[in-house]
């Protein structure tokens, strides 16, 4: 069975959250956003405290929200770095993102060791990572699906009641609402989503709540 936990991070409120297999403890951290020392060391007491196993970070898409605590992970634990693809010239340019939002960003976000895919093949103890490719927020956007638990990790894609914003770089509305309708939507109305900003909420209350999708 897969467990999550959401931290809320970054001056941004950006949802960070712990995926971990509860028999072999294998985690992954998906979009890491700590950026203090008290929001790294909640990070790290929670990880000590589950006996989690943190084998990977998985960032959904790489706008500067979700990349800040990157490089703290990095030189943490022994983790891979899996992005999407398309998404690389964001990390590249990651410290001109945290310029536009007045942030200051000291060290580069450490180089991807892979890319996503909806071949990519991530497992937690027996639990397949589904990437569902969901680009229109950022070119690359990708949405991870735990089929048995109905739990869908979101990140700028899809938020209650709300979706992503379509105003930055690579980013095109039409792409978004399609893949919205066509990786989420179709998913089972029972299935909870965990987005990266805000409260969770499920699929079949966003088919009949979100103003975005009529
Ligand atoms: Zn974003």
């Amino acid at each position: 069975m897969i467990k999550i936990k959401k931290f809320t991070f970054n001056p941004f409120s950006e949802n960070t959250y712990i995926v971990w297999d509860e028999e072999t403890r294998e985690a992954a951290v998906v979009d890491p956003g700590m950026f203090d020392e008290s929001e790294q060391n909640e990070f790290d007491d929670f990880i000590k405290e589950n006996s989690i196993k943190l084998k990977h970070i998985i960032n959904t898409h790489c706008h500067i929200d979700h990349i800040l605590g990157c490089k703290f992970v990095k030189d943490n634990y022994s983790v891979d770095y899996y992005v999407p693809e398309k998404d690389v010239p964001l990390i590249e340019f990651a410290k001109a993102q945290a310029g536009m939002f007045n942030l200051s960003l000291n060290d580069d976000v450490p180089k991807p060791d892979k890319f996503l895919s909806e071949e990519t093949d991530i497992k937690l103890g027996a639990n397949p990572v589904k990437i569902l490719s969901t680009p229109g927020h950022s070119p690359g956007e990708v949405c991870l699906y735990f089929d048995k638990e109905k739990y869908c990790i979101t990140g700028d894609v899809l938020f209650k009641e709300s979706i992503g914003r379509t105003d930055l770089w690579g980013a095109d509305f039409n792409t978004l609402i399609s893949s919205i309708k066509n990786k989420l939507l179709t998913l089972p109305d029972d299935v909870t989503i965990f987005p990266g900003h805000g409260e969770k909420s499920t699929i079949g209350y966003e088919k009949i709540n979100n103003p975005f999708l009529d």
